[in-house]
């Protein structure tokens, strides 16, 4: 059977959203320079939008994890398969996550930042999405809160597919 796209966020509910979040962290982190970490590879496409609207400047690192489960949901196992280049020590680090669902991958990965010694580190995702929620992470900037279901486009795949579409959808299977 051919997966169903449902809409969701639209390419005009994306740019507002990130324009208001980007407002937020222009505001924020005034008269400093953050380093954006984003979380490859889901996060790309909104990286690259985020950075474009903000009025401070920034530095921009990636890192990538995996976390072996099925399609949809993560197993609980989570590992770094690329780590950061830049030196984080001291500096504030902006986390920028496509979507934070059970909490599990934020939880470490938060761990393993905090263990480089940065002077701060917070989130922003561009979902937080509640019903599965294990773990009590708190996002400080999130631009959508969803409570379910499986989405794709900008950005965000399943199995690699649909990353290049511009808006969001619930993929039904
Ligand atoms: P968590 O560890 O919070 O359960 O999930 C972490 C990762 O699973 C997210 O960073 C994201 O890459 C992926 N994920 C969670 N929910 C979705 C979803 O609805 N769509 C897609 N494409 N990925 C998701
Ligand atoms: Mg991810």
């Amino acid at each position: 059977m051919m997966p169903e796209l449902i809409p969701v966020l639209s390419k005009e509910d994306l740019e507002k959203s990130v324009a208001g979040i980007a407002k937020r962290i222009s505001a924020d982190y005034r008269h400093r320079k953050p380093i954006l970490v984003g979380v490859l590879k889901g996060a790309f496409v909104f990286l690259s939008d985020l950075i474009r609207q903000l009025t401070i400047p920034v530095k921009i690192d990636f890192i990538r994890t995996a976390s072996y489960g099925d399609e949809t949901s993560s197993s609980g196992t989570v590992c770094l398969t690329k780590g950061l280049e830049i030196d984080i020590n001291g500096e504030d680090v902006l986390v920028v996550e496509d979507i934070v669902d059970s909490g599990v991958t934020l939880r470490w990965i938060l761990d393993y930042l905090n263990g480089l010694g940065p002077a701060s580190v917070r989130i922003c995702a561009l979902v937080d999405k509640r019903e599965r929620r294990q773990i009590d992470v708190h996002v400080d900037y999130a631009c959508h809160v969803v409570q379910e279901g499986f989405l794709v486009g900008y950005g965000l795949d399943c199995a690699e597919d649909f990353r290049h579409l511009p808006a969001v959808y619930h993929l039904k299977k």
